[in-house]
Parts: structure tokens; C-alpha cells; sequence
């Protein structure tokens, strides 16, 4: 099923409905995810890129490391857009702020692009208390307006290989492409072949079956899992050794697809649930919260 404007209507419509995502959020997260299907990226946009050799992508090193990924010459435009996009929903007051801070000259956009890019967390710190209300407003932003541009570049950088194919297992953890922690993941075909989804470049990659893609545990009896009976095809992967989990999908028996970021959305009840429990998500949900 393709992501159209109808479906993310439809999907947002289920999570009002769930209602664990405030009404604020997802009136957020459906501007930001419509303006993304407006924005996308085209392959001759990106810049021609060098990989990593093969042998040492074998041996784990990413094709083109996040920090190494081009930066769009488009980069600050697209971010003023997606500011543009929230001015009027709940987060207005910190977008207003952000627009301020831009226009006095007390933040360098191009640095802001640069710092989501490469992943640079402490540039972001400061910021924060300058939109207590929305505290993680700049790197959410960023991502939204970058997004698009990470995953053409990964795109490219992919080129003809399948990463998802059966002899392209990788039990190296992060992204194959650029290094990033997965953010959720999807068992497919009859199998039940394990595919991670990248949280920066959204590269689709073939997993073990069983392993913890953080610390990399394979001891069958430090891996288990939660579910809920109300979220059906959803399950948080745990790993008893680091205390981690990672949200996978199985749609397998079911009549839908997977959409990882409207999923992600979807079960935030189950994150809940696993963080009173005392486990932790690494990475942000797909939607930087
Ligand atoms: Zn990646
Ligand atoms: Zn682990």
C-alpha cells in the first residue's frame, strides 16, 4: 500500500483514536509527514559520493558514515520550510523562538544542518532551554526537513545492492549505510526474515534472526519480548544483557503493511509500558520524541 495524503489521514485518525499520542503531536507529525511527501529527494540531486571498499564494509564499516554524508545545498531552505510548516500548530511559540533566534543571528543555520547531519547532540544542548516548552524542537525540525536528503543520499549509496536479500545478512548492529542505530523493525516473507530500519537514512537492512543489534548478545536466553493483546503484530525485542529493546513489526498474517514511522506512532503505548519495566529505547522514536 503506497504512502498517500488518504492513508496518513487514515493512520493519524487511529492514533487519535488510541489516544496516547496528545492531539498536539500528532497534528504535528501529520504537517511534518505531509510536507515529506511533498519535499522528496531526487536521486541527481545528491552528489556523487565515494563508499567504503568492500572488504571493509565486510568487516562492519559503514559505506558512507553518517558523519561523511554531503550536506544539501538546499539544507537551510528546506529547514526554514518545515518551520514555516509548524507556525500555526501547538508548537508555534518555540518555532517562533527558533525563527527569532535564526533571525538575530544567535544560531548559524548552516551549522544547525551540519550538526544534525553528522549527529552532533552537543550542539543541540544549549538550545533546548530556549524552547522549554519544546525542548527538542531544533533537532526535530532539522530531521524533518533533512530526512528526505539522508535517505536520497542513501539511496545512491545503496545503489543496485539489496540489503534485505537473505545473503546480505549483517550482525554488525548499526546501519550498513551510514552507521546509525535501527529504529524499529519488520519480520517479512513466510520466513519471518528479521529487516531493521535505519533511525537516520531509513535503509532497510537483512538481520539475524536473534540478536540484540546494541550490544550484540546472541544468548537465546537474554533475548525476550513485550507485547500487548491490543496492539496486535507489534512486539519490543528486549535484551536482558543491555536493557535495551527494539520495536519490530509482523504484519505477516495480517492485511497491512508496514509503515515504520506511522507504526512507531501507532504503539507508543508499548514504549510506555517497557520503560516503567525499566527497559530503554536508544534512539528517539522515528519521530524524534
Ligand atoms: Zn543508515
Ligand atoms: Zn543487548
Amino acid at each position: 500500500m503506497p504512502q498517500t495524503p488518504e492513508r496518513l489521514v487514515q493512520r493519524i485518525a487511529v492514533c487519535r483514536q488510541a489516544g496516547v499520542v496528545p492531539e498536539a503531536m500528532l497534528q504535528v507529525v501529520e504537517r511534518v509527514a505531509r510536507w515529506q511527501m511533498d519535499h522528496g529527494v531526487s536521486a541527481d540531486e545528491v552528489p556523487e559520493v565515494t563508499s567504503t571498499e568492500r572488504e571493509r564494509h565486510h568487516q562492519g564499516v559503514p559505506l558512507l558514515p553518517r558523519s561523511a554524508f554531503p550536506v544539501p545545498a538546499d539544507g537551510v531552505a528546506r529547514w526554514h520550510m518545515v518551520l514555516e510548516v509548524l507556525a500555526d500548530t501547538a508548537v508555534a511559540p518555540a518555532v517562533e523562538r527558533l525563527q527569532r533566534l535564526l533571525e538575530d543571528g544567535e544560531m548559524d543555520p548552516e551549522a544547525a544542518v551540519r550538526a544534525y547531519l553528522t549527529g552532533d547532540e552537543a550542539f543541540f544542548a544549549p538550545y533546548a532551554a530556549k524552547t522549554p516548552d519544546a525542548p527538542r524542537l531544533l533537532p526535530f525540525s532539522l530531521a524533518a526537513a533533512l530526512t528526505p536528503w539522508a535517505v536520497a543520499v542513501a539511496d545512491k549509496v545503496r545503489g543496485t545492492r539489496d540489503l534485505t536479500a537473505r545473503e546480505a545478512v549483517w550482525n554488525h548492529g548499526h546501519c550498513p549505510v551510514c552507521g546509525a542505530l535501527p529504529v524499529v523493525g519488520d519480520l517479512r516473507e513466510k520466513e519471518g526474515y528479521r529487516v531493521h530500519i535505519c533511525s537516520f537514512c531509513r535503509t532497510a537492512y537483512r538481520v539475524p534472526r536473534l540478536q540484540c543489534p546494541f550490544c550484540l548478545e546472541t544468548a537465546q536466553g537474554q533475548l525476550g519480548f513485550l507485547d500487548a493483546p491490543d496492539l496486535p503484530g507489534f512486539r519490543l525485542l528486549t535484551c536482558a544483557t543491555c536493557r535495551m529493546y527494539l520495536k519490530v513489526t509482523d504484519f505477516r498474517t495480517m492485511d497491512r503493511t508496514s509503515w515504520p514511522a506511522m507504526d512507531d506512532l501507532e504503539s507508543m503505548t508499548l514504549d510506555l509500558a517497557a520503560m516503567e519495566q525499566g527497559w530503554r529505547r536508544p534512539t528517539l522514536s522515528a519521530w524524534g520524541f
